[in-house]
């Protein structure tokens, strides 16, 4: 059999009728080169939003069955399209839904996790010569329902096939030619990284990075997936992100940076600080399960109180303050805050546990910026800071600046 190729095409390479029949012509062209083609796409253009928009004109609380049912449908209109335009140039294909095509996962709802691939369907279509596509984002729980995987979800639906098909690659189309130092549209001169480790590119994800979702750079690392992020627009070459060990060593230590304006930092405040508080309100939220991240308690005053802080996601502001409100009577804390307007700045890299004049010079470069830091927290990957979101891109800016990153930074 012809050695598997996994393309995807995020929702700006398949926005339109044009954009739909040039992602077409690059599957073709990766099949008359030899490879069986598996296509995963996303939903076109906003379509996601739009449609998670719909559901809250009709209901403030969507029902999360539902929600899924609804958000499934644009991808599912992308595969259709998709296998439309191979055909009209004379190319077999075939449309396949996430459940049509053997992919099943739990049923957490707006955020499943694959379970199981059953790829028997997509072989045999491969088999008979067709390019397959496959609806990103979407898997079949249990009860035969459709679930979604989460923001981003067609990244890990193709690193997910990828890895059960033993494809030989896993290219990643987007709008952007590859991973940068920086999001590119906010810091002008970010530079693009010939190659990133499944580690670091795991941390840029998850700390806000847009261009991978993290999960499927977990699925990629754990099944030694080799992902090519590249441009859908432009033959160029990408960004691969491969094992730390085929990464060039170099001096410097930071690579990259990331941006998330997609948390909001909640206090739960003048606790009283005996022992067994940080328990009791981590229970409380994990109970309910809401994300809680950079968790700090603040040194106790002499009234014996502390206060304690942590980020969510702006999605789940509500849940997690009526989650600490319901709470802050039985502790006896005086109140609840929540800061809205709020971002987390990362600085991603390797050695910083090695190298603690990195966080010292990021502190220093916000400082010299009048930007107040309201949160740290560290690790030998990554440095974040909390501050506020109009310092955001002031930040992102002057950290790359200072790092140099648009110059050359470790690569
Ligand atoms: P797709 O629809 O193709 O999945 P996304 O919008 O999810 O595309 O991700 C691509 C976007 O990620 C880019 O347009 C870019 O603005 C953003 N992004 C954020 N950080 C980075 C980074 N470090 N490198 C490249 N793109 C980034
Ligand atoms: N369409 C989904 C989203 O917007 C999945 C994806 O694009 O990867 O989140
Ligand atoms: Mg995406």
């Amino acid at each position: 059999m012809r050695p598997i190729l996994v393309m995807k095409f995020g929702g700006t390479s398949v926005a339109d009728p044009e954009k739909i029949q040039l992602a077409a012509a690059r599957a073709i062209a990766a099949r008359k080169a030899g490879a069986g083609v598996v296509v995963v796409v996303s939903a076109p253009g906003e379509m996601t939003d739009e449609l998670i928009t719909l559901a809250h004109r009709v209901s403030k609380d969507p029902d999360a069955r539902e929600l899924d049912a609804l958000m499934a449908t644009g991808e599912q209109i992308s595969i259709a399209l998709f296998a439309i335009a191979c055909r009209d140039r004379g190319v077999p294909a075939i449309s396949l839904t996430g459940p049509q095509a053997g992919i099943y996962a739990d049923d957490r709802h707006t955020r499943s996790t694959i379970t199981a691939i059953k790829p028997d369907k997509i072989r045999a279509e491969l088999k008979a010569g067709k390019i397959v596509a496959v609806a990103g984002f979407q898997g079949l729980n249990a009860k035969a329902d459709i679930t979604t995987l989460g923001r981003g979800g067609s990244d890990l639906s193709a690193v997910a096939l990828a890895a059960v098909l033993k494809a030989k690659g896993c290219e990643i189309f987007t709008d952007v030619k590859g991973v940068y130092t920086a999001d590119p549209r906010i810091v002008a001169d970010a530079r693009k990284l010939p190659s990133i480790s499944y580690e670091e590119m795991l941390e840029l994800a998850a700390s806000g990075a847009q261009v991978m979702q993290a999960r499927s750079i977990e699925v990629a690392r754990r099944f030694g997936v080799r992902i090519h992020v590249r441009s859908a627009f432009h033959e160029v070459p990408g960004t691969w992100i491969v094992p730390a060990k085929e990464i060039p060593m170099e001096e410097a230590v930071v690579s990259s940076l990331a941006l998330d304006k997609g948390e909001v930092r909640l206090s739960i405040v003048e606790v009283p600080d005996r022992p067994g508080i940080a328990a009791d309100i981590l229970a409380r939220l994990a109970e309910r399960d809401i994300p809680a991240d950079m968790i700090v308690q603040s040194a106790p005053t002499h009234a014996g109180v502390n206060d304690i802080s942590f980020m969510t996601p702006r999605s789940f502001a509500a849940k997690a303050k009526a989650a600490l409100e319901s709470l802050a009577g039985e502790l006896k804390a005086t109140r609840v805050d929540i800061h809205e307007q709020v971002a987390k700045v990362t600085v991603v890299g390797t050695g910083f546990r090695r190298h603690a004049k990195v966080a010292a010079r990021v502190f220093g470069v916000l400082a010299k910026n009048g930007i107040n830091i309201q949160m740290i927290s560290t690790s030998d990957l990554k440095i974040s800071c909390v501050v506020d979101q109009k310092h955001a891109e002031p930040a992102l800016k002057a950290l790359h600046k200072a790092f140099g990153l648009s110059r050359g930074g470790r690569r």
